[in-house]
């Protein structure tokens, strides 16, 4: 789960900074981060420009920071901008497939001086059960692959390419700079050695054209939004039959209607009626993989997290199956009629009256409010 930073630590100042050194820090830290002036990552910019905003709209008002100071993050009003809280998502790549694919064409990036082809990366969504038990994507991407009519070479069928005239197929050349000599990559053949009199007319002496392909992708079972497969050779074509680039796969889990998932243990909340809280009792409740049975026991609280052992996922990169987390919470009964009205008003004046103690959260509420307050106004 994503923490949100210490509001004192994004400003950078102690707790007891005056309201004058918060302000100062401040403005120093906006004009720093402003996006318009971060035109080089403006995005990076502008998470870490909220964040200082932020912080200064809580610090800068006694109250709030009297809450703050008090209750932390939780004492903060939660619509007040921010991040929405819920389970952080896989930031950042990691490549986890890189040899299962094997690495086709050798990993040399450049052979006889000519570019080897791009990688490309390609986004694929997959629902919530895709991603669990693995599935098997078709891929259509364009590329551009080697051209079939002159085979990558980039010269007309039945013709060859020429040794460069200028480099005398070394690539290289040397040029004469005052004192210096400096070597260049050929300004004829760019590099490749070779020169082509009579360029081929499929792809204009290129060696490669655009297509669509379509590839089958295997996705294991336990991906998760971030996650990249490697393709090795399936990216684009190089130039003049060069070694071809990868193709990067890259997971992105779609949001499931019941289930959230954190890394290997999926969690998802489960609506229990006054009664069964009340009086304990059995209820149905979904897995991946069917439902089971959960038991709750008599007197349960709302909010409460039953845990379900093994029902999560299995990690992609192998580990113990997660655990599948049931959050509950407790119903108020609604279109009550008269008769039910009067029930409920027994009810609660039997729960009040007594002597006995019903409500075990009741003292440590009052007395957190009562805390509150009186440092508000002490
Ligand atoms: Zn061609
Ligand atoms: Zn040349």
């Amino acid at each position: 789960m994503a923490e949100k930073e210490d509001f004192y630590k994004v400003l950078g100042v102690e707790r007891n900074a005056s309201d004058a050194e918060i302000k100062k820090k401040y403005r120093s830290l906006a004009m720093k981060f402003h996006p318009d002036r971060n035109a080089d990552n403006p995005e990076a910019a502008e998470i870490k420009f909220k964040q200082i905003k932020e912080a200064y709209e809580i610090l800068s008002d006694p109250k709030k920071r009297a809450a703050y100071d008090q209750f932390g993050h939780a004492g903060i009003d939660p619509s007040m901008g921010g991040r929405p809280g819920g389970f952080g998502g896989a930031e950042g790549f990691s490549d986890i497939f890189g040899d299962v694919f094997g690495d086709i064409f050798g990993a040399g990036r450049q052979r006889g001086g000519v570019q080897r082809g791009s990688d490309l990366r390609y986004n694929l969504e997959l629902s919530l059960e895709e991603a669990v038990a693995g599935t098997e994507a078709k891929i259509r991407v364009p590329v551009l692959v080697t051209c079939d009519e002159c085979s990558g070479s980039g010269a007309k069928k039945g013709s060859n390419p020429i040794i460069c005239t200028t480099c005398h197929g070394h690539g290289q050349v040397r040029m004469q700079q005052g004192f210096f000599s400096v070597q260049q990559t050929c300004p004829t053949c760019r590099g490749s050695g070779k020169q082509i009199k009579d360029p081929c007319g499929k792809c204009g002496g290129q060696g490669r054209v655009q297509e669509t392909k379509t590839l089958s992708a295997k996705i294991p079972a336990g991906v998760d939004t971030g996650d990249r497969i490697r393709l090795a050779g399936e990216g684009e074509a190089g130039e003049r039959g060069a070694p071809a680039g990868d193709l990067y796969v890259e997971i992105r889990v779609k949001d499931h209607q019941i289930f959230t998932r954190d890394g290997a243990n999926l969690y998802c909340e489960v609506p229990i009626s006054f009664t069964v809280a009340c009086l304990g009792g059995e209820l149905e409740v979904p897995t991946l993989d069917g439902k089971v049975v959960l038991k709750i026991p008599a007197e349960t609280q709302t909010g409460k997290l039953f845990r379900l052992r093994g029902k999560g996922v299995k990690p992609v990169r192998g580990g113990l199956v997660g655990d599948l987390l049931c959050k509950v919470h407790i119903e108020t009964p609604v279109h009550l009629t008269k008769e039910q009205k009067v029930l409920i008003e027994k009810l609660g004046q039997s729960l009040t009256g007594g002597g006995k103690h019903h409500s075990p959260q009741e003292h440590s509420w009052t007395d957190g409010v009562k805390n509150f307050f009186d440092k508000l106004t002490g």
